[in-house]
């Protein structure tokens, strides 16, 4: 895709600090850390999110991912990562190539975890059904 900034990297035109690439995956250092080691994986194939993504993809992804975290955890000697995607605006995603980022985390790193809400069972049980009645 020619104005994407991800594929620009792929292809060289823009740089970045290169950790791993395949045949199908590119991983680099995000330009903004979280914490030190934040690393964006992404694949060769231009695809807006998980919505648009083909399961094969997904997967070549997430099999980069588990690499790239080994790597921080051997490096970053951190205590366990983040592995998340963000899919649309509203869920944060500026960058509309999906990307995995890979997040090492340290015990008491101080970073705010989400809100949680504790949910009432029937409120559960009710989502839960309709949900899974596109499960099929
Ligand atoms: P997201 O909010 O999930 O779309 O995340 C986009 C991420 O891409 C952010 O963490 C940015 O810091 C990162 N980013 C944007 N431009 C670059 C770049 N040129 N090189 C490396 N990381 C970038
Ligand atoms: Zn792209």
């Amino acid at each position: 895709m020619t104005d994407c900034i991800f594929c620009k990297i792929i292809s060289g035109q823009i740089p970045s600090t290169k950790l791993y690439e395949d045949e199908m995956t590119y991983a680099f250092m995000d330009i903004a850390p979280v914490s030190p080691g934040h690393a964006l994986v992404v694949h060769k194939h231009h695809h807006s999110d998980i919505f648009d993504t083909p399961e094969r993809d997904l997967a070549d992804i997430m099999s980069a991912a588990k690499k790239v975290a080994i790597a921080l955890k051997t490096v970053t000697k951190c205590d366990g990562v983040n592995v998340s995607m963000n899919n649309g605006a509203a869920s944060g995603q500026v960058v509309f190539h999906l990307h995995v980022h890979v997040i090492p985390r340290k015990t008491g790193d101080g970073l705010a975890p989400w809100p949680h809400q504790k949910a009432a069972p029937e409120e559960l049980n009710m989502l839960g059904t309709e949900i899974r009645g596109h499960l099929k």
